[in-house]
């Protein structure tokens, strides 16, 4: 798979470039609108590969150039747009977002997150598919959405 290998030494700007640049093309194709706002804040939450919190991201957004007011249910409305493109991903176990380094596979596998720096990896792996299928298949139970985080050390922290 075309996994980038991410470590401290990344060249972050790029992954911030081509996340933006893959959220434009795919909105165009899907008619759908990546406006100012919701372009800002998809930057703020690709500033890092650590997850990113709603009120972190008031601040942010207040403490950014624009230097504009957003309300939190603009902020909201905004977060749920980039959750069903698929151009961030929740974390359920932290209450916070994280960008999404493949929006067009399909949404299935983990989320390995550092407990200590916060680094958040996106898995994609066949394995762990086929197992929650034959699971779910063994207890007659019909998957809609599966949520995997796994917590641990990244490897620079451990
Ligand atoms: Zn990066
Ligand atoms: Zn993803
Ligand atoms: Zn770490």
């Amino acid at each position: 798979m075309n996994k980038i290998k991410l470590n401290a030494a990344h060249d972050h700007d790029a992954c911030i470039r081509s996340a933006l640049t893959r959220a434009e093309s795919l909105c165009q194709k899907r008619g759908v609108r990546l406006t100012r706002l919701r372009k800002k804040i998809l930057e703020l939450i690709w500033q890092s590969h650590s997850p990113l919190g709603a009120y972190d991201l008031m601040d942010l957004l207040q403490a950014s150039s624009d230097r504009e007011r957003v309300a939190p249910p603009t902020v909201y409305r905004s977060l749920d747009f980039l959750l069903e493109n698929d151009l961030i991903h929740k974390v359920h176990s932290l209450n916070a977002f994280v960008g999404c380094n493949n929006p067009l596979h399909k949404h299935s596998d983990a989320l390995f997150i550092c407990s200590n720096c916060g680094f958040t990896d996106e898995v994609h792996s066949a394995t762990i598919q086929q197992a929650i299928n034959l699971s779910a298949s063994q207890n007659r139970f019909s998957v809609k959405s599966q949520v995997l985080e796994v917590l641990g050390l990244c490897e620079n922290c451990r």
